[in-house]
């Protein structure tokens, strides 16, 4: 059926790193590159408790269809989540969603007719562009630095775009950059929307992994025109297996979701958001975050360490706050995709995400992503030396 497939199908490729990440899963190597969340820290005795306690004949109908909103019980608890994070919510306010993903898909379909500008960090979650690119957008890109998202760039980019209609935005601890947007930032961001009539797209997945300093307020929490979709997601906070997530936004932009999610899906899981739901009950979801940070912190502080004495000093660091990324910069000329392929996966087995595809517009192949969660302390440290030595030959 060649040159039958829809047109939006120009946009919908296999990325170019697929390949590299394949040979990333052979258990000899080192990956710095998935970023999945240490599953030695889910809470499976837990979950399998709940599980078991929803399977019985009682409660069969935890196996039934339900609402398209999600189990109303487990949106209730998000919505007190969220009222504690400083946006007073009721269940009515949030939509289940199958992890942060989906309303990124949904976000997409809401806003972006083909050639629609979106406007993104550059760079930029992977995911989000894989998400968005059956709507054929077009990008128009914002510089970072260690605060976030430049608002200055911002509103120099929203001026020369003024069709603009979505600003998608990762506040706490980028990824792939791991930076946190600033205060002052969050606010100028929300005025600059307000100026430019812009849907806010806050995706904050790895928002509760915070191991220094003080959350700040979410976009969501500042905004005072109904601008702000706001994406949160169990997969960091409990088993990204789960597939749940959640959306809130202003009713009318909440509704128009609900209708794109049916249309999807029907409905997330409801043993999922059943056995969340009585897990969320049952156990105090914030104290078993509060174990797995100091888990994630340590291995952040092990990797910063780690490079500190081991890598050559022209190569660049993020020193993220929270989140699971670090976020290399390597001197102009350098390609780290070629340096994976050629050097660093076949002399030493060692990978990490190459920068170039985290750019929406322009590829800058001097950066790579590298992932701290799940690789055990001594393979960490065996890694990263590896990794230097090399370095230091090509640099
Ligand atoms: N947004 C960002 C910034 C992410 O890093 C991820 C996953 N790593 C997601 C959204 C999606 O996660 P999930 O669908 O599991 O919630």
């Amino acid at each position: 059926m060649s040159g039958r497939w829809a047109r939006r199908m120009d946009g919908v490729r296999p990325s170019a790193i697929r390949d590299l990440l394949r040979l990333g899963a052979d258990p000899e190597v080192i990956s710095f590159g998935g970023g999945y969340p240490d599953a030695s820290l889910f809470p499976v005795e837990e979950l399998a408790s709940v599980y078991r306690g929803l399977l019985v004949p009682e409660h069969a109908d935890a196996l039934q269809y339900t609402t398209s909103n999600g189990l109303p019980g487990l949106r209730r608890l998000v919505a007190e989540r969220l009222t504690r994070d400083g946006s007073p919510r009721t269940a009515d306010d949030v939509l289940i969603i199958q992890g942060g993903q989906q309303g990124l898909d949904l976000a997409a379909k809401l806003m972006v007719d083909p050639g629609d500008v979106v406007v993104t960090e550059d760079p930029t979650f992977l995911g989000a562009l894989i998400a968005f690119a059956p709507t054929e957008p077009a990008y128009a890109v914002v510089r970072t630095d260690k605060h976030g998202l430049d608002t200055d760039d911002l509103q120099r980019v929203l001026e020369a775009n003024p069709g603009a209609k979505m600003l998608y935005t990762v506040p706490d601890f980028q990824n792939p950059t791991g930076v946190t947007l600033s205060y002052e930032r969050r606010h100028r961001l929300l005025e600059l929307a307000d100026e430019h009539d812009l849907l806010v797209v806050e995706d904050t997945p790895y928002r509760s992994l915070r191991y220094e300093g003080s959350p700040l307020p979410t976009l969501l929490s500042l905004d005072t025109s109904g601008r702000v979709l706001h994406l949160g997601s169990f997969s960091k906070i409990l088993a990204p297996g789960l597939r749940l997530g959640w959306a809130t936004a202003r009713p009318d932009v909440l509704e128009r979701l609900a209708l794109l999610k049916l249309a999807a899906d029907t409905q997330n899981s409801t043993l999922n958001m059943a056995a969340t739901a009585a897990y969320l009950e049952a156990f105090d979801v914030d104290a078993h975050v509060a174990r797995m940070v100091p888990v994630y912190r340590h291995k952040r502080d092990l990797m910063l360490a780690t490079m500190d004495e081991t890598f050559p000093e022209v190569v660049t660091r993020t020193r993220p706050d929270g989140g699971l990324f670090v976020w290399l910069g390597f001197p102009e000329g350098f390609d780290a995709t070629d340096f994976l392929a050629r050097e660093l996966l076949p002399q030493e087995k060692v990978a990490y995400v190459p920068g170039a595809t985290f750019f929406p517009v322009t590829q800058r192949p001097n950066h790579a992503r590298l992932s701290y969660s799940g690789v055990p302390d001594d393979r960490l440290v065996d890694g990263l030396t590896r990794m230097a030595k090399l370095l230091h030959r090509a640099l």
